[in-house]
């Protein structure tokens, strides 16, 4: 199965995504963990990926689909995966279309995991990780509304998506998603 997961920061997505990877048997691709990776190793690209990322802004799209591209033409992604933090802006929607389209394949549902700001904030202040200071939080849920969030129109009228509640335990949460994973299968197009 293709899926994709989406939503704002502090959503759990990366919760969900674990147990998704460990239930469908596909790899994790997400996008903030390979640029985080890209930082460790301290390469030119790494650096300059850094600087937009303590500031709670986006990557270019340039950087993340040269990145994104190389990772879904491994082997290891045909049978299917998981896209955890990509796309988050159209113009990376329509070249993860045009790049499977090439290869005759599309994705089968879209998971948008919804959380009210408030809760995020309050998640957020409760964790507390690197790029979690007040202020760059701030932006990248701001950066989420303006960039990302038309995304969800863009699927939803390509009929794949599908809206989780985010709030509650990781189960309930878990449960939810698999009602959305049973309806992506029946739509999926046999092969
Ligand atoms: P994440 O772990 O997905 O929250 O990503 C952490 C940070 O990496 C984001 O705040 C962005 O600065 C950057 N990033 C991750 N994925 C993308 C993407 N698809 N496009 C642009 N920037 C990204």
């Amino acid at each position: 199965m293709r899926i994709i997961l989406i939503g704002p920061p502090g959503a759990g997505k990366g919760t969900q995504c674990q147990r998704l990877v460990e239930q469908l048997k596909v790899p994790h691709l997400s996008t903030g963990e390979m640029l985080r990776a890209e930082v460790r190793s301290g390469t030119a690209e790494g650096l300059r990926a850094a600087s937009f990322m303590e500031q709670g802004h986006l990557v270019p799209d340039s950087m993340i689909l040269g990145m994104v591209t190389k990772r879904l033409e491994a082997a290891d992604c045909r049978a299917g995966f998981l896209l955890d933090g990509f796309p988050r802006t159209l113009p990376q929607a329509s070249a993860l279309d045009e790049l499977l389209e090439r290869r005759a394949m599309s994705v089968d549902g879209v998971l948008e995991l919804s959380v009210p700001s408030e809760e995020l904030v309050r998640r957020m202040l409760a964790r507390r990780r690197a790029d979690d200071n007040p202020e760059v939080f701030a932006k990248r849920i701001a950066s989420f509304e303006a960039q990302t969030a038309p995304l969800l129109h863009y699927y939803d009228q390509q009929g794949k998506l599908a809206t989780i509640d985010g709030l509650g335990d990781a189960d309930e949460v878990f449960a939810r998603v698999q009602r959305a994973l049973v309806r992506f299968g029946r739509r999926a197009p046999r092969t």
